[in-house]
């Protein structure tokens, strides 16, 4: 299967200003900048989904942000089908915007209160230039049926309060997906769902990935989300992938301390008995004071001296990538 996406060595760092420095770390910090994303390598193919797990603040919103180009980064490659993505401008940027989609968290946020499902699929198709009324009406009636809104006549002059929470981001996945996406990239598109409704919502991104041939991350603090979801799920610490590998394996046997704790969590039918099994504590997370050495020390129940003086490298271990010291 083809690499749609292929990124190396992603930085985002985004600059602080003194005073909320001040407010969040000691004075005599040396650091300036939040290190939200740094140091990502990834890539992703056609229908191929990738979930990217992890407490919040560990990068993985940020990461998808600069794939859609929400958010531009410091340093590192970006590539969309062989280009870079940070290169786009015109023409080129104008193509990109309809090739690489995002799904939010909030379907109540995401969609104009004050646009009937009709306008809110149409505009999109507008932008992106289809001409023909008949052409855009046939576009979003076949798309509203895709995503389940059926008959989708009765859906199109319905407004966002006329409908479920469930309905409005089958609205929301519908508007991404109109204009004939790539890549798609669903923020925790249940979290804010009722319980009773994340299974259908979960089932058709699936099916959509599947059908539609797409490209997709899958950003959860959830892992038993992920886990019904994804091909292979990338466990996030701290603005760097820690370890990420077929998600059914990562989530049965996770390898890296960090994936273990976090998991210990989470329950599964067959818990990996070799695991840490230890509940995760200490400090949370901050990006702008990552320790050094490994970036997990301070919280790790197994670091050793050199855990506190030297940041480990990654390496594949039995197809799986790994950072930490335990696996060189
Ligand atoms: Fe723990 Fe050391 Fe591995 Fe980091 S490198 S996760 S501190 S054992």
């Amino acid at each position: 299967r083809n690499i749609v996406f292929n990124i190396q060595d992603l930085k985002v760092h985004f600059p602080v200003s003194q005073r909320f420095l001040e407010s969040l770390v000691k004075k005599d910090s040396e650091q300036k900048v939040v290190k939200a994303v740094d140091g990502v390598s990834l890539t992703v193919r056609e229908g191929e989904t990738i979930g990217l797990a992890g407490e919040s603040g560990c990068g993985k919103t940020t990461t998808a942000k600069t794939m859609v180009k929400l958010v531009e980064p410091t340093s590192g490659k970006v590539e969309f089908n062989g280009q870079d993505i940070t290169s786009f401008k015109g023409k080129e940027l104008k193509k990109f915007r309809k090739e690489a989609q995002m799904v939010f968290q909030d379907p109540y946020e995401s969609l104009n209160p004050r646009f009937t499902v009709k306008q809110t699929l149409e505009e999109p198709l507008i932008i992106h230039g289809i001409k023909n009324p008949k052409e855009r009406l046939d576009r979003i009636l076949e798309t509203l049926e895709k995503v389940g809104l059926r008959p989708a006549q009765t859906y199109i002059n319905r407004y966002p309060h006329q409908m479920s929470g469930g309905q409005r981001q089958r609205v929301a996945i519908a508007r991404a997906l109109v204009i004939k996406p790539k890549f798609m990239v669903a923020d925790e598109p249940v979290s804010m769902l009722d319980v009773s409704i994340r299974a259908s919502i979960l089932n058709l991104l699936k099916d959509l990935v599947e059908e539609l041939n797409l490209a997709s991350i899958y950003i959860s603090h959830d892992l038993s989300l992920i886990r019904y979801v994804c091909d292979k799920t990338a466990i996030m610490y701290l603005g760097r992938i820690v370890e990420m590998g077929p998600t059914e394996e990562v989530i049965r046997e996770p390898a890296h301390p960090y994936s273990q704790a976090l998991l210990s969590a989470v329950p599964v039918p067959e818990p990996n008995p070799n695991g840490l099994n230890v509940p995760l504590d200490g400090e949370p997370p901050n990006p702008i004071n990552i320790p050094r050495g490994c970036r997990f020390h301070p919280r790790c129940p197994v670091a050793t001296e050199k855990c506190k003086e030297v940041e480990p490298i990654g390496r594949f271990v039995d197809g799986r990538w790994i950072e930490c010291h335990l696996y060189e």
